[in-house]
C-alpha cells in the first residue's frame, strides 16, 4: 500500500486528505498555516513541517493549493516539493492553475526523476466531503494507475485525458461555463427583482423547466437568504476566469461572455468579497452595476 502525502488544507484539501485518513491510508500532511493540521491529526494522519519532508516520507504526495502562485512557491520554494523529490516518487498536483503552470512543475519533478500528474477536480465542499468529486487527470499513465487507490478515496469520476496541460484546461472550460452561468443567474435574479417579481418564483419557475439545475437551485436557495458562507471562494472562481480568459487569448478564441463574467467577479471581489461564496457575486451585482 502507497503511503501518501496531502499538502494543502483548505476547503477542499481537509475533506479529501480526510476521506485518505477514512479509507485507512497511511497519510502524512502539510499546510502552510500548520494550525489547520490539528483534525487531520485527530483523525489519525501524521503531520509533517514542510512539503520536502512530507514528499521524503511518503511515495505519492497530493497537493491542493489555492492558485499557480500557490502551486509554484510550494514545489519551487525553500523545503519545497523539489528538495524531496527522488527517483520513482509520484507528485499530484489537484489545485485548479494554468497548463503552463502545470508543465513548469511537471517538468521539475521529471527532472529530479520524479513523476507528475495534474488532477484538477469539479465539484466543491460536500462532493469533496463525500469523496464524489470529478478528477481531471493528465501526465504520467503509470502514476495515475497507481494512485488509483488514493483518487478513488476522493473522486466518483475519474478521467485520464492525456499530456500535461489538458486537465487544466478541461477544468478552466468547465469552470468558465460556472463562471458565466453564475454571472447571468444573478444578473436575471437582479434585473427581476427590480422588475417587481418575486425571487423565490423566479426560482422556480427556472427549476419546472429546461433551465433546471443543481447550482441554479442549491446556490439560488442560499442568495435569496445572502449566505455567502464559503463552499467556493469567489477570489478563487475570478481566478479560473482569468486563467480561462488567458487561454483564449493564447488560442485567438474569442470569449466575449467569459471576459464579462470575469469583470464583473473581478469587481465583487474587490468590493470585499473575495473570501466569500462565488454566489456572493449577487450582493454585487444587486448594489454595484
Ligand atoms: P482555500 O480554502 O482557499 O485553500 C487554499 C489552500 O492553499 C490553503 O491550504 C492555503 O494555505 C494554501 N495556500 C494558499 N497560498 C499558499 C502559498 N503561497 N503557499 C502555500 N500554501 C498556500 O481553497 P479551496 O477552496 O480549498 O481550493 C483549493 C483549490 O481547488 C483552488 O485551486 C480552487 O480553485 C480549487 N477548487 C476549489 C473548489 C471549491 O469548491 N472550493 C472546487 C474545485 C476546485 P493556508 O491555510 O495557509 O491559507
Amino acid at each position: 500500500m502507497s503511503r501518501f502525502g496531502f499538502l494543502g488544507l483548505g476547503i477542499m484539501g481537509r475533506a479529501m486528505a480526510a476521506n485518505l485518513v477514512k479509507a485507512g491510508h497511511e497519510v502524512t500532511v502539510w499546510n502552510r498555516t500548520p494550525n489547520r493540521c490539528a483534525p487531520l491529526a485527530e483523525l489519525g494522519a501524521k503531520v509533517a513541517g514542510t512539503p520536502r519532508d512530507v514528499v521524503e516520507a511518503c511515495d505519492i504526495t497530493f497537493a491542493m493549493l489555492a492558485d499557480p502562485q500557490a502551486a509554484q512557491e510550494v514545489c519551487f520554494g525553500d523545503d519545497g516539493v523539489l528538495e524531496g523529490m527522488s527517483p520513482g516518487k509520484g507528485y499530484v498536483d489537484m489545485s485548479t492553475v494554468d497548463a503552463e503552470t502545470s508543465r513548469q512543475i511537471a517538468e521539475a519533478v521529471t527532472e529530479a526523476r520524479g513523476r507528475f500528474l495534474e488532477a484538477p477536480v469539479s465539484g466543491t465542499k460536500k462532493p469533496a466531503e463525500d469523496g464524489t468529486l470529478i478528477i481531471l487527470c493528465a501526465g504520467d499513465k503509470g502514476l495515475f494507475d497507481e494512485a488509483g487507490p488514493g483518487l478513488s478515496c476522493m473522486g466518483k469520476k475519474i478521467l485520464y485525458l492525456g499530456e500535461v496541460g489538458q486537465g487544466a484546461r478541461m477544468k478552466l472550460v468547465v469552470n468558465m461555463i460556472m463562471g458565466g452561468m453564475m454571472a447571468v443567474f444573478c444578473e436575471g435574479l437582479a434585473l427581476g427583482e427590480k422588475g417587481g417579481l418575486d425571487p423565490a418564483t423566479i426560482l422556480e419557475v427556472l427549476d419546472a423547466g429546461a433551465l433546471s439545475n443543481p447550482m441554479f437551485r442549491g446556490k439560488g436557495a442560499l442568495m435569496l437568504k445572502k449566505d455567502y458562507a464559503p463552499n467556493f471562494p469567489l477570489k478563487h472562481m475570478q481566478k479560473d476566469l482569468r486563467l480561462a480568459v488567458s487561454l483564449g487569448d493564447e488560442l485567438a478564441q474569442p470569449l466575449h461572455s467569459a471576459a464579462a463574467a470575469n469583470e464583473s467577479f473581478k469587481a465583487a471581489r474587490r468590493s470585499g468579497l473575495a473570501d466569500q461564496d462565488f454566489c456572493a457575486l449577487y450582493d454585487w451585482i444587486r448594489k454595484d452595476s
